[in-house]
C-alpha cells in the first residue's frame, strides 16, 4: 500500500489564520525550528492508479495540487476513486465540497453521517447533480468491506471501521442527533492489503482502553491523533473553557498521555497526525519534540510518502 500525506495539522492548520500563539508567531516569524502544515488529509493506493481519501480536509483541493500523483490523466479524469470518512466534523466533511465537479467517486460512511449531510445539509446535495456522480456506500461498524475502483473491482485493500466516540458536531441539530446511532459519532479505520498488511488510521482518539490497544497493536503503521500535548493546553494558551480529553483527544505527553499507553504497540512505524498549532511537539528544538522522538515516534509532514 502507499499512503501519501497530504496534511498533518489539525483543524486550522499550522500556522491559523486567526492564531498568535507561540507557534503560529514563531513559524511566521521564522523564528521557531517547525514546518507549515495543511489540516491533516491521506491518500491511499495499492496500485497506485486508484486512489482512496481518508476523509476530505477543507485543504484538499490544495493538497490534490501538490500530489502529482492524484492529478488529472486526460480531459475529464481522476484517480481519486472514493473517500473513507470517519467523522461528520467540519474538517473531515468540508472537502467533500470541493470535489463536487460531477466526477464520479465513492463516499464510504455510516447511515448517520449520510443523515447528517444529505438529510440536514442541502449543500451536499451538488455532490448528486447528476446521476453518475457520488455513490454513497454504508459503512456497518465492525464489518470489513473492499474500496472499489471506479469501474466496481476491488482495489485491493479492505477497511474495518471501529466506533471511538459518541459525540456529535455541535452542528448537528438536537433533534437529528437522537436519531443517530451514537456509536457512529467517531470511527477509526484498519485499513488491510491483500498481502494482510495493516494500516491504523485514527486522526482523532478521546480515551485508549485495552480494546483499542489490542486493535492497534495488530497494525504495523499507525498514524494517531497528535492534537495536544496536555490536557490543559487550550485553556492555558487560549482560556478554553474545554480540556483536550473533552474536546475528543488524548493527550501526547504527560503520565496518562498516548506516548506512554501506547509504549508498548509492536508497530513498525508510528505517526502522530492532526496536531494543533498550540502543540509544543510541533518545534523541533524543543524537549516535547525530543521525547516524542525517543519514544520512537515521528511526526507526519505534508508531502511524506509512506509504502507499507
Ligand atoms: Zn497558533
Amino acid at each position: 500500500m502507499r499512503i501519501q500525506i497530504l496534511g498533518s495539522a489539525a483543524g486550522g492548520g499550522f500556522p491559523q489564520w486567526n492564531c498568535g500563539c507561540h507557534n503560529c508567531q514563531g513559524l511566521r516569524a521564522g523564528t521557531l525550528r517547525a514546518k507549515e502544515r495543511t489540516q491533516t488529509q491521506v491518500a491511499i493506493s495499492d496500485d497506485g492508479q486508484e486512489w482512496f481519501l481518508l476523509n476530505a480536509s477543507p485543504d484538499v483541493r490544495m493538497q490534490i495540487e501538490r500530489t502529482a500523483v492524484l492529478h488529472a490523466r486526460n480531459l475529464r479524469h481522476s484517480p481519486i476513486s472514493g473517500v473513507l470518512m470517519t467523522s461528520a466534523d467540519i474538517d473531515h466533511v468540508a472537502g467533500l465540497l470541493s470535489l463536487r465537479e460531477l466526477q464520479p467517486f465513492r463516499i464510504y460512511c455510516t447511515r448517520s453521517l449520510r443523515h447528517i449531510l444529505r438529510g440536514d445539509n442541502s449543500i451536499f446535495g451538488m455532490l448528486n447533480r447528476v446521476s453518475r456522480q457520488v455513490c454513497w456506500n454504508d459503512v456497518n461498524l465492525g464489518e470489513k468491506f473492499p474500496l472499489l475502483t471506479t469501474s466496481g473491482c476491488e482495489s485491493g485493500i479492505s477497511c474495518e471501521t471501529f466506533s471511538l466516540g459518541t459525540t456529535y458536531p455541535e452542528y448537528v441539530t438536537a433533534d437529528r442527533a437522537t436519531e443517530l446511532n451514537p456509536k457512529e459519532a467517531l470511527l477509526g479505520l484498519i485499513l488491510t492489503t491483500s498481502s494482510d498488511r495493516r494500516l491504523a488510521y485514527f486522526p482523532a482518539v478521546p480515551k485508549i482502553h485495552d480494546t483499542l490497544l489490542e486493535v492497534l497493536d495488530s497494525a504495523e503503521l499507525l498514524l494517531f491523533d497528535g492534537t495536544f500535548w496536555s490536557d490543559d493546553e487550550l485553556i492555558q494558551i487560549q482560556g478554553s473553557p474545554l480540556s483536550a480529553r473533552e474536546m475528543g483527544h488524548v493527550p501526547v505527553g504527560g503520565d496518562k498521555g498516548s506516548l506512554r499507553a501506547l509504549a508498548s504497540l509492536r508497530c513498525r512505524r508510528k505517526l502522530f497526525v492532526h496536531v494543533n498549532n498550540t502543540n509544543p511537539m510541533l518545534d523541533e528544538s524543543g524537549p516535547e519534540y525530543q521525547e516524542m522522538q525517543a519514544a520512537g515516534w515521528e511526526l507526519a509532514e505534508d508531502g511524506w510518502q509512506l509504502e507499507l
